[in-house]
């Protein structure tokens, strides 16, 4: 019996993240079913400079570690060097299961028209010659 420490969070968001990290307990490295993984959310109230990406505020455990987390407790600060030490793809798969789009990475495409008149707009034609 556990609580769930992210409400919203789906089954299929769970797995998604479980999966993410390959199946593996995100302080202890060891790997474990699925159902054993648990999903510990990363106090917000310390950990304020988090920003909007949902995927850091959250660590991959198993049970004993997720215990171990909080009864000892684990540090914010090391908690949270843990989910910097992830890889990159990881990163990618969290961010992706909990609908989370950072927005450098999908630009808006400008269409060429509009990148014309954009151009037009700062230097339209003629600009260069000087009135008289
Ligand atoms: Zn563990
Ligand atoms: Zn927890």
């Amino acid at each position: 019996m556990r609580v769930s420490e992210y409400p919203g969070l789906t089954r299929a968001q769970e797995r998604k993240i479980k999966l993410a990290v390959e199946g593996t307990c995100e302080l202890c490295r060891e790997y474990f079913a699925l159902p054993l993984l648990e999903i510990h959310r990363i106090s917000r109230r310390v950990y304020r400079e988090m920003g909007r990406d949902p995927s850091k505020r959250i660590l991959v455990v198993c049970g004993p570690c997720h215990e171990h987390i909080h009864r000892l407790p684990v540090r914010v600060k090391d908690q949270r060097a843990m989910v910097a030490r992830r890889r990159y793809f990881v990163r990618q798969d969290i961010r992706k299961a909990l609908g989370y789009i950072p927005k450098p990475y999908s630009p808006p495409k400008t269409p060429l028209s509009e990148m014309y008149e954009e151009y037009f707009y700062h230097f339209p034609p003629g600009s260069f010659r000087l009135g008289g």
